[in-house]
């Protein structure tokens, strides 16, 4: 695509200035000084922090149900000394603190109702009747509207079913009047402007379809249009027009392919449009395909060109994850985008009808332009603007284009607060047109200016950052997660499982001394969504095996512990290369031998490779002799050494990541290892002989010996030569490993070290004015993702009593929402537990969850999943537990999710508290009191604001628990590798007949 030529520059300004002339002198109600949300913009925009505060509080305003919460969330969010808050806020929060008396009432008062009437000036109704009656005023006016309803969180089906009925109820009510409605300009055939129909609405696919997930993606499709299609009859019975929004990128392709479903499905009917986002940096890709694919099908299209209202969730998501930005990160980027493919889409004005949706008057006027150079029809394009923005801009744009169209949300202000705070962000943002035209008053010339000339201004004199650490290696950085929006990503996994499935259902050998082993004993590792699938016939190891494998480790242990440090930092370099190279192929595993889901097994493998890389570093870093103190004439130096011989006893819940974990730790500090992965996951397990032989490890560093815990364990625990052991796994065997590794055997050389990380019995606290979108969804994956057995997974959600009954309807709802089946299949949210004994376990505790609480929700397994003999147990929530119930204090390791009631911060706080486990914990809340209290209170390894209790990343979220949950310091922080390590410190005299030699760092005198 080609930019706008550069002749048409001065035309552009031309019409630029003549349009900021026509408005000279008005300005957007949003920045009227005269009015509450002027003032409050203008505060905002001169005091980031008052921003930050203002724009939370207004988010959490709908749920303040109360007047004594929200005299405590004013005096939360704006009492203290800033000079900058504004005199109304400041003034209810100094009279809370006294007691809320009827000042302070009033004062509430008004601070609600300035809000809500801050949101109405978005918003035209809240209910259909009111919308109904303020886009008859608009079109009085001369405006044509774009309807659309408010509610873009849906967090179940029947939320879904909702959402899709509100549109039928608006345009029902709309189609009662339509008779009565004049088209505008008196067009001919009853069509505003003689071509375009007078009903307009507007539609966000995800919120139709709760289940839409880009994994998913035919599913995704298949939903929302199930769901979308009959708002769409209705749309067509009316002779209206329906434009599908676009949404966060994740339903970029979801939403194309709906829009690509619906168009070829009803051909005859030309009013369906869709929208694209000039700040993706695929936009002439996706703009350029589509209007090829409108010629292909030979159906004409519309497209509604903007912007992008995600700007700031996309950058913060993709830097998160550690993904390419998908968007411009140069504003002028963005303009450069939108009037280049702006441009092409008018070139392509035959097949595709265009809506310039902008407030921009640069922009505008180099559409207008365009359009006016490539003698586009009139009726081909039309512009549009957000109802309450930039009244100006609409107005200006009457008076030349005639053809303006109102964006116009309405409905609940609970919804509306989050439509609200993105407005009230774009036009508070340094970079918004509005803000500098309006509110800074910019020069006109600047705004005007071709936005590549603004970019080649921007990019000059900027600087890049430092990419390397201090060992002088590239800084660590997470794995990223699996980007399902990719199809290669999703392609991937199909095809791995299908390879797999070719060369699968071996003997698996044992891995001693660099040679396999193989032994008379085997257990079959199957798949437990299929048991009758046999993933391997893993060799036992016995007695016998483990003593041959100790003693190869011990006969490794001298030499590998003093190979350099950086040296042994780079065979987990290499290690993680070769696990980089196989991402596909190790998840695959881990989908059918645990019933991980696709992107859970990506991140199992990504936290592996995120150990190699982080303990690498870290032993660099340790691997450095330390001086201790500075005295003159002596030098002290601190260093470290291998323990010996470790054992290493791994979990099957992340098969790889904590096996990786813990064998790389003590193999990076010298310590050749004795590896004894859980019986369910022992094909994982040996994945792990692969990546070592790949990183080039000498013999007997790394021994492979799966076997019977009742057979072997003991005695691998036992063992006189080794040093450390490194378990995960559940209490009762974490406790008997440190009892028995205090008894000193015969020959033993050393104490034992036990690093130790055991259960959990973690607890999610959901304050009374938690965003319930988010607190939902996160209590939902947390409690469910990988069936519940994650060590960190939620098993008890402690709610507040105000919130108890909304928090539980919704989280019901979205729990019978999900679908349950294999994990192979990405459209499935819950799979089969680990193994028949985990099924056996889960459904003991299911029983006892029932007797002791009222079932909330219980998934029976259906007759298809039961005939394949998977080990499927049912979801279940559980109301009414309290603390002394079992379920509420023993470890499930299962989708069994307990709901407990408490009366406020205080009691819900000792109730998360009430276990002998210590692991994770997580609290929902926008009440900075309580997040503060729960950071001093809630007293856990790893806790989480507003966020859910699970997905910990090495370095960000160090892991690990206390109390009952473990002992040691935190996997993935910068405290574990010393566990592996015994400190060293040699001091010399370095003082000869009264002449010491002067080191950099001593300390003379001065
Ligand atoms: C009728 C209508 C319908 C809309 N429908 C949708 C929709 O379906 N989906 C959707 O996402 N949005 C939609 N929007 C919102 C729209 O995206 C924003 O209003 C629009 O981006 C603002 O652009 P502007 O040209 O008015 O203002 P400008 O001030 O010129 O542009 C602001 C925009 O620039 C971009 N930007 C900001 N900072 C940067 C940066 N550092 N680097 C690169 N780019 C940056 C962002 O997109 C930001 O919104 C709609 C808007 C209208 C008027």
């Amino acid at each position: 695509m080609s930019a706008t030529p550069t002749s048409l520059d001065p035309r552009i300004i031309t019409r630029g200035r003549e349009f900021f002339s026509s408005i000279s002198g008005e300005s957007p109600s949003v920045f009227n000084k005269g009015w509450w949300t002027g003032k409050v913009m203008d505060w905002a925009m001169k005091n980031e922090d008052f921003k930050v505060q203002m724009f939370r509080f207004v988010d959490v305003l709908p749920y303040l149900s109360t007047s004594e919460s929200l005299s405590r969330h004013i005096e939360e969010y704006f009492a203290g000394d800033d000079s900058n808050i504004p005199d109304v806020l400041k003034w209810g929060a100094t009279k809370t603190k006294f007691g809320g008396g009827l000042v302070a009432k009033v004062l509430n008062k008004t601070i609600r109702s300035n809000i809500e009437s801050m949101a109405r000036q978005f918003i035209i109704g809240q209910e259909a009747k009111e919308a109904v009656k303020g886009i008859k005023k608009l079109r009085k006016d001369g405006f044509a509207f774009v309807l659309d309803l408010l509610g873009e969180a849906t967090v179940s089906e029947v939320e879904s079913a909702a959402y899709r009925d509100g549109y039928l109820e608006v345009l029902n009510a709309i189609h009662k009047e339509l008779d009565k409605w004049n088209a505008l300009d008196n067009g001919a055939g009853g069509l505003d402007w003689g071509h375009t129909p007078k009903v307009n609405v507007a539609v966000k696919p995800s919120a139709f379809y709760s289940q839409s997930k880009p994994v998913d993606l035919e599913g995704t499709v298949d939903g929302m249009v199930a769901s979308i299609e009959p708002v769409y009859k209705k749309v067509m019975e009316m002779g209206g027009f329906m434009c599908i929004d676009m949404e966060q990128l994740k339903y970029k392709e979801a939403t194309v392919e709906l829009y690509k479903r619906l168009r070829t499905k009803y051909p005859d009917y030309p009013h369906l449009g869709i929208v694209f986002q000039a700040y993706l940096r695929s936009v002439d890709e996706d703009v350029s395909s589509f209007i090829g694919w409108a010629r292909e099908v030979n159906l004409p299209v519309s497209i509604r060109l903007v912007k992008g209202a995600y700007w700031d969730y996309e950058t913060v998501l993709a830097k998160q994850n550690d993904w390419p930005v998908p968007v411009w990160t140069h504003k002028p980027e963005s303009d450069m985008a939108y009037e280049r493919v702006g441009r092409y889409i008018l070139e392509n004005s035959d097949i595709c009808h265009f809506a310039c949706a902008s407030h921009n008057i640069r922009t505008i006027s180099a559409i207008m332009e365009s359009a006016a150079e490539l003698k586009v029809p009139e009726e081909r394009y039309e512009f549009q603007v957000l109802y309450g923005m930039a009244e100006p801009v609409r107005k200006g744009l009457k008076n030349v284009a005639k053809r303006v169209r109102l964006y116009c949300p309405y409905g609940d202000l609970l919804p509306g607060m989050a439509y609200l705070v993105r407005r009230l962000l774009e036009n508070t943002a340094n970079e918004s047109f509005l803000k500098q035209t309006f509110a800074d008053e910019a020069d006109m010339d600047r705004l005007l200016e071709n936005p590549a000339e603004t970019l080649r201004r921007q990019l000059e004199g900027k600087c890049v950052t430092p990419s390397e650490d201090k060992c002088g290696m590239p800084r660590f950085k997470n794995f990223p997660p699996a980007d399902f929006t990719l199809a290669a990503e999703r392609d991937a996994y199909p095809a791995s499982i299908a390879k797999l499935r070719k060369t699968m259902g071996g003997t698996v050998p044992l891995y001693i001394n660099g040679q396999d082993v193989t032994t008379a004993d085997t257990l079959d590792s199957y798949n437990p969504a299929l048991p009758s699938e046999i993933l391997g016939s893993v060799c036992q190891a016995g007695v016998e095996e483990v003593d041959r494998a100790v003693e190869a480790a011990s006969a490794a242990y001298l030499t590998w512990r003093d190979v350099a440090p950086e040296e042994r930092a780079e065979a987990l370099l290499k290690a993680a290369q070769y696990l980089k190279d196989n991402v596909h192929d190790m998840a695959a595993l881990q989908v059918l031998e645990v019933g991980k889901q696709w992107d859970q097994a990506q991140a199992d493998v990504g936290e592996a490779i995120d150990f190699l890389e982080y303990y690498a570093r870290e032993m660099i870093r340790l691997g450095k002799p330390r001086r201790m103190g500075r005295a003159p004439g002596e030098m002290s130096h601190l260093f470290y050494q291998g323990k010996g011989v470790a054992a290493v006893i791994a979990p099957w819940n992340f098969p790889m990541a904590i096996s990786v974990g813990m064998v790389s730790a003590a193999i990076v500090c010298g310590n050749p290892v004795v590896y004894k992965p859980a019986g369910s996951s022992s094909c994982v397990g040996r994945a792990l002989v692969d990546m070592w032989k790949a990183a080039g490890l000498p013999d007997g560093v790394f021994n492979y010996c799966p076997g019977r815990g009742s057979v072997m364990g003991d005695h691998l625990v036992d063992h006189p030569e080794v040093s450390v052991i490194a378990f995960t796994g559940s209490m009762e065997v974490g406790l008997r490993i440190q009892e028995r590794a205090a008894k000193v055997q015969p020959g033993q050389q050393q104490c034992k070290r036990v690093i130790a990380e055991m259960g959990g019995k973690n607890a999610i606290i959901i304050d009374d004015d938690a965003d319930l979108d988010e607190a939902v969804l996160g209590v939902l994956y947390s409690a469910f993702g990988f069936q519940g057995q994650k060590c960190s997974a939620c098993s008890r959600v402690v709610v507040l009593d105000s919130i108890y009954d909304r928090f539980v309807e919704r989280l019901t709802e979205a729990a019978k929402s999900v679908k349950l089946g294999p994990s192979e299949n990405p459209a499935n949210y819950m799979g089969p537990v680990v193994d028949k004994a985990a099924q056996q376990n889960v459904l003991r505790y299911v029983k006892i969850a029932e007797e002791e609480g009222r079932v909330l929700v219980k998934r029976e397994v259906s007759e298809d999943l039961k005939a394949t003999g998977g080990c499927y147990v049912p979801l279940t929530i559980v109301g009414d537990i309290t603390r002394d119930h079992r379920i509420a204090q023993e470890e499930v390791f299962g989708p069994v999710l307990s709901v407990m009631r408490a009366k406020d911060m205080d009691e819900a706080l000792a109730i998360a508290n009430s276990t002998k486990f210590a692991l994770t914990g997580a609290i929902y809340s926008r009440s900075p009191r309580n997040l503060e209290r729960a950071y001093k209170e809630f007293r856990v390894g790893n806790l989480y604001l507003n966020k859910p209790s699970v997905g910990a990343l090495v370095e960000r979220h160090a892991f690990g628990g206390f109390k009952m949950s473990g002992v040691g310091s935190k996997s993935g922080g910068p405290d574990y590798l010393l566990q592996f390590l015994d400190p060293r410190l040699v001091c010399e005299n370095t003082m000869r007949r009264g002449f010491a030699p002067i080191e950099e760092d001593d300390d003379w005198l001065s």
